[in-house]
């Protein structure tokens, strides 16, 4: 098994939030030895000062804490307070807990994933009735077979549909339903498309390295993120599980499930297997 696959399978939702809780404790640990330890100082400068600064400590980790359950909840519509609170756990806690898990030996794919996998989990549990011009579907260039010439950057309909590489199927698996999409070469465009299209929701499909930064940045747009898959290293000739998007899409849409679709009736000619998948919200 590649070290790939055995990341995937360890990384639950689980491993960013336990990393989350354990910088919280961290924290406050910290703050209060900080505060009992200097005391006596603290004391003599003014004598209401250590108990003042109890309270702001506890005052404090009660907001990072509500930050963490609310990271944790599926709020169908979150507060301006919750997303507020949300938006501080990622830009400062999450690095935190990146920082401690290289302390710990956890590697930064492992939390990444998990991290993805948190996400998705808050939010799919949302209720989504989405019309198909409100979703924006990102794909990563390396999907795209490495010796295909077609342009897909601006237009995905491009594609020839020679099967060589996942976009075909992708490509009328879209076409479905009404969908269009984007391929980006980086996060700077995935950036500008959302600001340009004010989407409510994406479906973006990457590494989850790509995913975890972007899903960061397009805060508080709910991201569902399927996670590609590396059967010939990272960035080159990248897969994806057709039905994982598929299920991504009509949950958006509000659409029931359905059997699996099987590549939407296009064969992939590379005789390599598929890997399965990541099943997301897993
Ligand atoms: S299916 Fe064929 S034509 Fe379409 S992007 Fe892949 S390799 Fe290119």
């Amino acid at each position: 098994m590649s070290a790939d696959s055995k990341v995937r399978q360890k990384s639950g939702a689980g491993l960013y939030l336990g990393m989350l809780w354990a910088v919280f404790l961290l924290i406050g640990g910290v703050s209060f030895g900080a505060i009992a330890l200097f005391e006596p100082f603290l004391s003599d400068a003014a004598s209401g000062l250590p108990l003042t600064g109890y309270f702001m400590v506890i005052f404090v980790m009660a907001l990072l804490a509500a930050g963490i359950l609310s990271s944790m909840a599926g709020d169908q519509t979150p507060s301006r307070l919750s997303r507020l609170l949300q938006k501080a756990v990622m830009r400062m806690m999450m690095p935190l807990a990146f920082f401690l898990g290289r302390v710990l030996g956890i590697s930064k794919d492992a939390l990444w994933l998990s991290f993805v996998k948190s996400n998705n989990q808050q939010v799919l549990s949302r209720r989504f009735r989405l019309k198909p011009e409100q979703l924006l579907v990102l794909l990563p260039q390396c999907l795209q077979g490495k010796d295909c010439d077609r342009r897909l950057t601006n237009d995905i309909g491009n594609c020839q549909l020679c099967g060589k590489c996942d976009i075909a199927a992708l490509v009328k698996l879209f076409a479905e339903y009404g969908l269009s999409a984007s391929v980006v070469p980086g996060g700077t465009l995935a950036r500008s498309l959302v600001e340009t299209r004010s989407p409510k929701a994406i479906i973006a499909i990457a590494c989850e390295r790509e995913l975890s930064s972007g899903i960061v940045d397009t805060y508080p747009i709910p991201v569902i993120s399927v996670v590609n898959e590396r059967p010939n290293g990272p960035c080159i000739e990248t897969r994806v599980s057709i039905n994982a998007v598929d299920r991504a899409i009509r949950r958006s849409l509000g659409l029931g499930s359905r059997p699996d679709v099987q590549g939407c009736g296009i064969e992939h000619k590379d005789e390599r297997k598929q890997t399965p998948g990541l099943q997301w919200g897993s």
